[in-house]
């Protein structure tokens, strides 16, 4: 495959060189530089805009590497790593102080993943033959809005913060984000190991790999648990609002008299209306995960007054997309950012 070695390549010369690599993984579009690198870290928090006391989540080739960068390695971690990596999961460890201070704001943890995309494995393997093969790498997108997952997403959210020498890998099938939600995060870190963010990976599958009952922390606020963590996150700038089939019922042509108005629904609505745009979701919450943020990011260049999604199944396959879109519509407001 000529083309991935090209990109992995220029990707790998981007990183030793100390700029900043926008790269797919299976998860999302992360904003990558080497974590050992001072300024290169800094520089993530920069193109981001993303205040800095908010930790990066490395991203690294193998095991071998999670290693070298935890203080220590014990049985809850070593059965979740054999069953997920590579893969969509985030431990979170004590820290081994191999990296750059800012990449963990300073914290005694430190949170890693060995994705499984071919273009960021292959990036990450190159890069320890002739770097740290370590990348910290938030999502590629402006701090509190929507996460992306695809170049053209990346290159609207962040063209005017990077620099010619950063670089942004381009899309195509191979690079797609399969799941196109972020990674589930489990805190591995003292003894009973707890799920800081809900993800692609279940509550079930994480309790049955380990063979005992997880909890989900009640992470917002509560920021020496999950630092990072906010209640705005994920968010279009245009307003956007979760609506439950009863209120599409009920206050659908209402929402519609303020302008244009956008909805994505299980089923089609009873009612019409000029200012209504209306799509059918994706009833398989693997597909609805994988278009989430792709739909989102487009409908906020389109001049919507308003975008309402139907509010999702309340069961564990949709629990990581209720989790977004519920801090997705805590900015609701009509202001263009
Ligand atoms: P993201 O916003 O996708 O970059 O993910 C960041 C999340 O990773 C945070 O909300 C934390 O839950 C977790 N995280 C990252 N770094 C650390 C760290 N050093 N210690 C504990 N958790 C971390
Ligand atoms: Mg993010």
């Amino acid at each position: 495959m000529p083309k991935l070695t090209s990109e992995v390549s220029k990707a790998v010369d981007s990183l030793v060189r100390g700029k900043l690599v926008a790269f797919p993984t299976e998860t999302v579009y992360g904003l990558g530089g080497d974590a050992t690198n001072e300024e290169a870290v800094k520089r993530i928090y920069k193109v981001k805009g993303r205040p800095t006391d908010r930790p990066l989540i490395l991203h690294v080739p193998d095991l071998a590497t999670v290693k070298k960068v935890v203080l220590n390695w014990a049985s809850s971690e070593s059965k979740l790593a054999s069953r997920f990596w590579p893969g969509p999961l985030t431990l979170v460890l004590k820290n081994g102080g191999l990296i750059a201070e800012s990449a963990s704001a300073g914290y005694e943890t430190i949170a890693v993943r060995i994705p499984s995309h071919p273009f960021a494995l292959s990036m990450l393997e190159s890069f320890s033959k002739i770097g740290s093969g370590i990348v910290a790498a938030p999502s590629a997108n402006r701090f509190s809005f929507v996460s992306t997952t695809n170049a053209e997403d990346v290159e609207m959210s962040l063209q005017n913060h990077l620099d010619k020498a950063d670089m942004i890998v381009s899309s195509n099938s191979q690079d797609e984000c399969k799941f196109g939600l972020e990674s589930t995060i489990v805190d591995c870190s003292n003894d009973s190991p707890t799920i800081l963010r809900v993800g692609v990976i279940k509550k079930s599958e994480i309790e049955s790999c380990l063979g005992i009952q997880v909890r989900i922390s009640q992470v917002e606020g509560r920021r020496q648990n999950s630092p990072g963590s906010s209640l705005i996150h994920y968010s279009p700038r245009t307003a956007f609002r979760v609506i439950t089939n009863n209120e599409i019922e009920k206050n659908l042509l209402d929402l519609c008299e303020e302008g244009k108005t956008f909805l994505w629904c299980f089923e089609k609505p009873a009612h019409t209306h000029k200012n209504l745009i209306a799509e059918i979701a994706p009833s398989c919450p693997r597909k609805y995960g994988r278009q989430l943020y792709s739909k989102l990011n487009s409908l906020d260049r389109e001049q919507f007054t308003m975008i309402l999604f139907e509010e999702p199944p309340k069961n564990e396959d949709w629990n990581a997309i209720c989790d977004r879109l519920e801090k997705a519509k805590n900015r609701f407001c009509t202001k263009k950012f």
